[in-house]
């Protein structure tokens, strides 16, 4: 254990300096901004909770979503507007390649306890997506509708300050789909997608859980490497990282 440790150090240690990221801090200020909280569910963060939750305590994570939590207040108390994306899915449908989970009903696809506060409140938006892309599951399957980008348009927002889980997953496609949305003129209002790296979090299985659990080679996933590379994706796209937050 202590030599894969090791290598997986020195792998992102390695990696870290091939694929820079240069976080910086970001303030606020008077700019109109909205919070958007990438999944910060049960399902996803509570320990025990699901197949793909953490099944022990982990760090990365419980920092994700104090730091949500934190942000989240903080943003209200501006009056400024949070929406946060629920993956949620209908009991029986799956979503490949990913075992079960979130389904409607199963508590998976509700907020951590932290955010429990976000479901009523005025401030809050709750979008529910049945696919990891929050950006497409923001538009209506009938009308095309898209009510993120009402969202945007409605609070006119310039900057769009994202948190969540998984850096390298859901949080990633939404903010490089996001970046592709602003620069194709969908958004006008809207100059900077910025990614707070402490807000982010991202699952860990080893190669070892992936023998236990009879997944593919492909389903191995170091999360602090994984965390890196969504970052240094998002930022490689345009989006801005974010080492502090301030007001
Ligand atoms: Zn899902």
């Amino acid at each position: 254990m202590s030599t894969t440790l090791t290598r997986l150090d020195s792998t992102l240690a390695a990696i870290e300096v091939a694929l820079p990221i240069d976080p910086k801090p970001y303030t606020v200020g008077d700019r109109p901004t909205g919070l958007v909280v990438v999944d910060v569910l049960n399902g996803f963060c509570t320990v025990g909770y699901g197949p793909i939750a953490p099944q022990e305590p982990d760090e990365q994570i419980s920092t994700m979503v104090s730091e949500s939590d934190r942000l989240a207040r903080c943003f209200v108390e501006k009056g400024l507007p949070v929406l946060t994306f629920l993956d949620t899915h209908e009991p029986g449908k799956p979503e490949p390649p990913y075992p079960t989970h979130c389904e409607k009903g199963s508590g998976e696809e509700k907020l951590v306890p932290e955010l429990e506060w976000l479901e009523n409140h005025p401030l809050a938006t709750l979008v529910t997506k049945d696919c990891i892309n929050g950006f497409i599951g923001s538009i209506n399957g009938d009308t095309g509708h898209n009510i993120l980008l009402d969202w945007i348009s409605d609070w006119k927002l310039e900057a769009l300050l994202v948190v969540g889980i998984c850096t390298d997953i859901c949080v990633m496609d939404f903010v490089i789909t996001m970046l592709s949305a602003r620069n194709h003129g969908l958004s006008p209002t809207l100059k900077d997608v910025v990614v707070y790296a402490k807000g982010c979090a991202t699952h860990n299985l080893t190669a070892e859980m992936a023998v236990q659990q009879g997944l593919p080679k492909t389903a191995i996933h170091p999360q602090k490497i994984a965390h890196h590379v969504g970052l240094y994706t998002m930022t490689e796209r345009g989006a801005l990282i974010a080492s502090t937050i301030t007001f």
